[in-house]
């Protein structure tokens, strides 16, 4: 198999030859190590790789370069080799310059001249964004195979599946070629009977369920131990930092979730805003991060929803979907919120067939060349627009208030300006999904009237509401779903009648002693990566406390 490719360019030729070397030092048992002596020379050796399809990994560009900058060339680099990590080489009085590319032209980091000694200013650096790289890096496909329907919600929910859970896959869409039918019928399989997994060692799993495939593809749906100091429910920002710090801090720690850790942020497809990560990370990146790092700390992960909770004296029950329990001293409760449906004629009916809650980027690519619609007009909207941008023909974001000044960041705004094939309408809704075996069309009602306009996808982003009922009745909730927790339990200045302990509950605490609660699902939570992470790092401070009292 070909080693993906490091790409040097520097105009001058002692300096270039000084980074190859550094490069090749480290890196060249992986990598392959090239260079270019100018901008348009590395261009030109991009376009030759890319019809060649062999893989870029990094490019490592010089700024001050006659002819084209270094950012110029990595802006237009971006358009052959998206995925590669973009590194720009700078003198210390070009470093504005520096900052100012990581939003212009996306430049993952900027290194200042000179990087002696390599092993503390150059490969760091490199070390972690190669690492990422490596983690999205799918080379010449070996394994597991997934023959479907593209407007199926059958074989949508694999496929998400698959991905979130980082499961790499090849799939075949039996509408678009010959070769999944061929694929079917050379192991007598129905065609009618989609989706169906083919494994690497000739097993075939028909229409899965998703527990089935997870044990399949060796995600853990058992929990090791019968007892945990701490269980976990939700593997999102807030869930992860609870295990990180729990398990970092002692504490037998095993963590519930169906679907991937990440969360709700593991379909976001770019966060900019967390804190330390200057040009941004996706979700699901930062989702296997925090898993990886959990894991290290011994925390155990459960590939499983729970589906109910009993208190027996000082134990607390985690009821699994398939029946098991996991029993422990503390909860914590961080399922999150999960998206709004869109009350609209047809739009139950065709979800997974062209109408997807959240920025499913796993369809991202079968929209290429193709127009997309989303609606709603917070952050989350304006995320998947411009990631839909990359692959779509064009993407329009229907809005029903005036427009995004109100409910999305400025950054965003900005970006969405700047990107040509997004258009925003304003003051419009939509009223109905059309179509029989997918989505055909939609109508709209705008500042022109209703009209129906043709559409094969829509992505839904109207708010998210807590998924709570599965709780037992002591805990406690709004109106709305979300838990109460610490001050907010008080009523009237007193403790809820369920609360019988002679201690007010911990700032986290449920109404049941010992059953923490963090991140969104929480009643006054503020939706935010960081704020989830600060409150099941927090949570694991009053677990100690009240695990102290025993
Ligand atoms: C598209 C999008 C973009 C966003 N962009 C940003 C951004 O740029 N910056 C920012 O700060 N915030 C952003 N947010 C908000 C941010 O993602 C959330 O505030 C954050 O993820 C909340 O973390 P959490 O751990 O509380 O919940 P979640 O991330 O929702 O995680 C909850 C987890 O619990 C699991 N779960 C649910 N029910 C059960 C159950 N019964 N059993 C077991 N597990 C269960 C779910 O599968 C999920 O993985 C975005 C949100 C979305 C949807």
């Amino acid at each position: 198999m070909a080693r993906p490719i490091l790409l040097a360019v520097d105009d001058d030729a002692s300096v270039l030859e000084a980074v190859v070397q550094d490069l090749r030092r480290q890196y060249g048992k992986t990598y392959r190590v090239m260079r270019a002596a100018s901008g348009q020379a590395a261009l030109d050796t991009l376009t030759q790789l890319k019809t060649r399809e062999e893989p870029v990994a990094l490019l490592l560009s010089d700024q001050r370069m006659p002819g084209m900058t270094g950012v110029e060339m990595l802006e237009r680099a971006r358009g052959l080799y998206p995925e590669a990590c973009r590194v720009l080489l700078t003198a210390y009085t070009d470093t504005e310059a520096a900052i100012r590319a990581i939003n212009s032209a996306r430049i993952h980091y900027y290194l200042n001249k000179p990087w002696d000694p390599p092993e503390e200013k150059l490969y760091p650096v490199l070390n972690d964004l190669l690492e990422d790289w490596q983690a999205g890096y799918r080379p010449p496909f070996e394994g597991l195979r997934v023959i479907g329907h593209r407007w199926s919600l059958n074989d949508h929910r694999v496929r998400n599946f698959l991905s979130r859970n980082q499961v790499p896959y090849r799939w075949f869409d039996v509408a678009a070629g010959a070769e999944a039918l061929k694929l079917l019928e050379d192991r007598q399989l129905d065609p009618q009977k989609l989706p169906v997994v083919l494994f690497a060692d000739g097993a075939v799993l028909v229409d899965p369920d998703l527990e089935d495939l997870a044990a399949r593809v060796g995600l853990r749906v058992q929990a090791a131990q019968d007892f945990y100091d701490l269980v976990v429910v939700g593997a999102g920002p807030a869930g992860l930092a609870a295990a990180v710090y729990g398990a970092s801090e002692g504490l037998n720690t095993v963590v519930i979730e169906p679907v991937a850790p990440g969360g709700q942020a593991g379909s976001s497809s770019r966060i900019e805003n967390y804190l330390g990560f200057p040009s941004g990370v996706t979700g699901a990146e930062l989702g296997r991060r925090a898993h990886t790092q959990a894991s290290r700390f011994g925390a155990e992960f459960v590939t499983q929803r729970a589906t109910g909770m009993r208190v027996d004296g000082q134990y607390r029950f985690i009821q699994l979907a398939d029946g098991r329990e996991v029993s422990c001293h503390a909860v914590l409760l961080a399922p999150g919120v999960q998206y709004r449906k869109l009350e609209i004629p047809g739009g139950e009916r065709l979800t997974g067939r062209g109408v997807y809650y959240g920025a499913a980027l796993v369809e991202a690519l079968a929209c290429k060349g193709e127009e997309v619609y989303i609606v709603g007009g917070a952050n989350s909207a304006g995320q998947a627009a411009l990631h839909f941008a990359r692959f779509a023909a064009k993407v329009t974001i229907l809005v029903r208030g005036e427009g995004l000044s109100a409910t999305m960041s400025k950054y965003l705004i900005d970006e969405i300006a700047r990107t040509s094939n997004i258009v925003v309408e304003a003051r419009t809704q939509v009223l109905e999904a059309i179509g029989d075996e997918r989505l055909a069309a939609l109508t709209l009602r705008g500042p022109s009237g209703e009209v129906q306009v043709p559409a094969s996808s829509l992505f839904v982003f109207i708010g998210a509401a807590p998924v709570t009922a599965w709780l037992p009745p002591c805990i406690l909730r709004d109106e709305k779903g979300f838990l109460l927790a610490g001050p907010d339990l008080r009523k009237d200045g007193k403790s809820p009648e369920v609360w019988h302990e002679k201690r007010e509950p911990f700032l986290l605490e449920s109404s049941v002693p010992g059953v923490f609660v963090a991140g969104d699902v929480r009643h006054g939570s503020v939706k935010r990566v960081a704020s989830a992470v600060g409150e099941g790092s927090i949570a694991v401070q009053f677990v100690h406390q009240y695990l102290a009292g025993f």
